[in-house]
């Protein structure tokens, strides 16, 4: 293990290594196992890690009613809006990671990749009306493994997209990457192109782990894609870490700490392993609910050590960064505000004139879709009144705080719902009213997708995602 001290700037020795983890370990136990989790049960807080924190867009696109091919394009409406962000999905990977809950192919072969591109500059075509009065503040190429494409694919993409949108001074234009798919060439040709951010799917820096889930890189190689990237020239690097894998040990989140004191990306993901429906893990952390609380230790471990880093992590969906650092960050082009948003490619997800609309998951009917009316869109509806207060509080929750306004608006039934639940959660010590919102409290923190769940979803809601299953591609 690399000494922890040196590359904190204190004297190295084991010692100091020694006193540093301690630190960090004394106060995740203050802010984790000192818990009293009556406080949880007494707000109703159903403390199961699996079911909220994927919560990354609502209404959730997978529960969005399947429309007839020309239904979707028809309820786009008509007047442009101010678009602020696009999302691109591209959904070709290398190999299939065993947790990983999105749908991609390992199919690489030049003429569906060929077609698949095109089908995006389709799309493009067809929002032309959308995009065209709108300064795009936010460009997410995600995936699926964006950067195993080749270079000359991924310049033509930003091409592609530079000619048709107007990008606004302050765009983040994100690539996603892998660590065994970039190179310095196509890391700075990408950024010459327009990307300024990337975000790398490191995952963990524990190479049994990575050898169990079957990605095929090492964890030398993430460490050098973290330099390439951070010498290309774009500026910011975020890194993409899980935990709460099974097996995964204190030590393995402690040489990922070591990796983040020694290379200091801009910003780190950090999330919990996603928990798929049919994956014997979910089966068991459900019957074994002592296992669920290991990995809310783990959380809190995570967020001291990050803590201790100089990062903050109040920004929502495990994203931390920088106490100092201002800049904006997206995650997949999460919006909170329910800022509009147009997504491209097979399975991405949309917002315009409050139609909530989602592409197909199956390539076959994404590429019949676009062929036909140049959008993709295959399921989709009017985000209601309900939705849009859950929504506030959903997300307001996890990032920095709910106005009070906001319960005081419509639906009164589910506003005056979710008022309850506050109100519970505030008499546990799980949420504080400040500044005349209510946000999550700091001993919450750990539990803030749970919380969030709890006070902002339906039971029918929660209940479906219990029972959601990961579509396929094919
Ligand atoms: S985790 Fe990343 S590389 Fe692995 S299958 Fe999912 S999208 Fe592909």
């Amino acid at each position: 293990m690399k000494l922890l001290s040196r590359l904190l700037g204190e004297p190295a020795s084991p010692k100091a290594d020694e006193a540093f983890r301690k630190r960090v370990d004394a106060r995740a136990a203050a802010a984790f196992e000192t818990f009293e989790f009556e406080r949880l049960e007494g707000a109703g807080v159903e403390l199961d890690p699996l079911e909220y924190h994927s919560f990354l867009q609502y209404p959730r696109r997978d529960f969005l009613p399947p429309l007839a091919e020309t239904t979707g394009p028809a309820l786009l409406g008509h007047a442009p809006p101010a678009i602020g962000g696009l999302y691109v999905h591209l959904p070709f990977c290398p190999y299939t990671c065993s947790f990983c809950p999105i749908p991609t192919t390992t199919s690489r072969e030049d003429a569906l990749v060929s077609r698949y591109m095109s089908a995006l500059e389709t799309e493009l075509d067809a929002a032309q009306p959308w995009l065209a009065g709108s300064e795009i503040r936010s460009i997410y190429i995600g995936g699926g493994t964006p950067t195993l494409l080749e270079t000359e694919r991924l310049v033509r993409l930003a091409e592609t997209l530079r000619e048709r949108v107007s990008l606004a001074k302050d765009l983040e234009w994100t690539l996603e990457a892998s660590p065994d798919t970039v190179d310095a060439a196509k890391a700075e040709a990408v950024v010459r192109a327009g990307v300024n951010r990337f975000s790398l799917g490191v995952q963990t820096m524990s190479q049994k782990l990575l050898d169990s889930f079957g990605r095929k890189h090492s964890i030398e190689q993430a460490a050098r894609a973290i330099r390439i990237l951070s010498n290309s020239g774009a500026e910011v690097v975020n890194v993409d870490l899980i935990f709460g894998f099974p097996g995964q040990t204190r030590d393995d989140i402690w040489r990922d700490v070591e990796m983040i004191a020694e290379l200091r990306p801009d910003s780190i993901s950090w999330n919990q392993l996603y928990q798929l429906n049919e994956t014997p893990l979910r089966e068991r952390m459900r019957r074994h609910p002592h296992e669920a609380r290991a990995v809310y230790s783990t959380r809190a471990q995570v967020h001291e050590a990050l803590s201790a880093l100089g990062y903050e992590g109040r920004l929502g969906h495990g994203m931390y960064r920088r106490s100092s650092d201002r800049r904006r960050y997206t995650k997949n082009n999460v919006d909170p505000a329910g800022g509009l948003l147009v997504g491209f490619g097979v399975s991405s997800r949309g917002l315009i004139n409050d139609f909530a609309y989602r592409n197909s998951t199956n390539l076959a009917e994404y590429f019949a879709r676009v062929g036909k009316t140049g959008w993709g869109i295959a399921s989709g509806a009017r985000v209601t009144a309900e939705q849009r207060a859950r929504r506030a509080v959903l997300f307001g929750l996890r990032q920095g705080g709910v106005p009070a306004s906001v319960l005081e608006g419509e639906p009164r039934a589910v506003c005056d719902e979710m008022a309850e639940k506050l109100r519970a959660c505030e008499r546990e010590g799980l949420v504080e009213r400040a500044a005349d919102a209510y946000r999550l409290t700091d001993r919450a923190l750990v539990f803030q997708d749970a919380v969030a769940g709890h006070v902002a979803l339906g039971e029918d809601e929660r209940q479906r995602f219990k029972e959601w299953h990961k579509p396929s591609l094919q």
